[in-house]
């Protein structure tokens, strides 16, 4: 179990203007830790209950160093980074992110920080291995040999390297955990950064019922998405279990593209036609995690189904766009909770 009596210890987290980081400031305020936020922008949604909120450039050493001034736990979110139509910026991504991460873990070594826990992604896994919808889920030492993603996927998987070589080399107790798709309230949902359940939620929470909704791909492609209150449960337990090597924090539960769209359409009330768009970015074709490690290790693993996890997302998207006066009726039932039967039996949707 995470020991919930964080009273008097100091954490940093950076990134806390971004969708996960935010979560995580709230999850340790409500553990009583003393709790310091740092990103480029505040968060986009609602206030950071953060003790102290440094705005500022994490690319540089000195703020770096200012922001693990004091700090004994290090939880190091923050990337730049976005949805598939985003991640193709390799140079720009890549470097903001090596000097984010080699300034982060010289700044907390030389500050004396005890524990440095990483945030690395499914990005590192090998596209060999993801090649097909029917894919055998990732476990993690299926990284090396390395083959991951260009530009975000080798930065990660060098990221993770370069924390492990802290570790070993000057004394820093470290965590390295691999988030497969995170989903929830509070995240980008438009703009270009969006992840496929916010971006589906949007785009359906736009549609009038029985209108197109346009889908990237042939929605035959496979992922697993995992829900945000799992994805913090994550990060604290693996912080608390002293184990130094990556795990994933990820959701078993894959599904088709086709059938999220159906999920929410079923969250949305709504009977909506998909229209395939090939020519858009598809990633790999198949991704999901395997848990057996983070079970072992823990005596745990990401918990909430989707048909719990996408209604709630939906939603909180569909309350964002009912007050820029741009949701669709009807307004998503509270507290609704879907069939389990629906991940395996779309209903909902025909495909044009
Ligand atoms: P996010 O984009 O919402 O948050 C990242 C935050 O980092 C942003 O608020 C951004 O402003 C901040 N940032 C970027 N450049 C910065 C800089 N130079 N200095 C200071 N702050 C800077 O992303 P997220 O979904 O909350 O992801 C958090 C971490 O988890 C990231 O490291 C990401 O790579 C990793 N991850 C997320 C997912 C996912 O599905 N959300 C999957 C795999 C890995």
């Amino acid at each position: 179990m995470v020991d919930r009596t964080g009273k008097g210890r100091r954490a940093l987290v950076t990134g806390a203007g971004g969708f996960i980081g935010h979560h995580l400031v709230r999850r340790l305020k409500d553990e009583g830790y003393w709790v310091r936020g740092v990103d480029v922008k505040h968060p986009q949604f609602e206030p950071s209950p953060a003790d102290d909120f440094q705005v500022g450039d994490l690319r540089f050493l000195e703020n770096c160093v200012a922001a693990t001034q004091d700090i004994e736990d290090v939880y190091q979110l923050a990337a730049d980074m976005g949805g598939i139509g985003y991640i193709t910026k390799h140079a720009t991504l890549s470097r903001n992110n090596i000097l984010i991460n080699s300034h982060m873990l010289e700044a907390a070594r030389l500050s004396g920080v005890k524990r440095y826990l990483y945030t690395s992604s499914a990005c590192v896994y090998p596209a060999t291995r993801q090649k097909e919808a029917d894919i055998r889920p990732l476990k993690e030492t299926d990284a090396i040999p390395a083959e991951p993603e260009k530009g975000y996927g080798w930065e990660k998987l060098f990221a993770e390297q370069l924390t492990s070589y802290f570790g070993e080399e000057h004394d820093l107790d470290v965590r390295i955990v691999r988030f497969h798709n995170i989903y929830g309230p509070l995240g980008t949902y438009q703009g270009g950064r969006e992840k496929a359940p916010a971006a589906i939620s949007c785009k359906v929470a736009c549609a009038d019922d029985g209108a197109v909704v346009p889908i990237w791909g042939d929605g035959k492609q496979t992922r697993s998405f995992c829900y945000i209150d799992d994805a913090v449960e994550g990060v604290r337990r693996v912080m608390e279990s002293g184990v130094v090597e990556p795990l994933n924090v990820g959701s078993s539960e894959v599904i088709t593209v086709n059938e999220l769209v159906d999920l929410v359409c079923a969250a949305a009330g709504k009977h909506l036609r998909k229209q395939y768009e090939l020519d858009r970015p598809q990633g790999v074709r198949g991704r999901n995690s395997d848990n057996t490690l983070i079970h072992a290790r823990l005596g745990w693993e990401p918990r909430i189904p989707l048909r719990e996890g996408i209604p709630r997302t939906y939603r909180w998207v569909w309350g964002q766009l009912a007050a820029e006066g741009r949701a669709r009726p009807p307004e998503p039932e509270r507290g609704k909770v879907l069939d389990a039967s629906l991940t395996s039996a779309p209903a909902h949707i025909t495909a044009d």
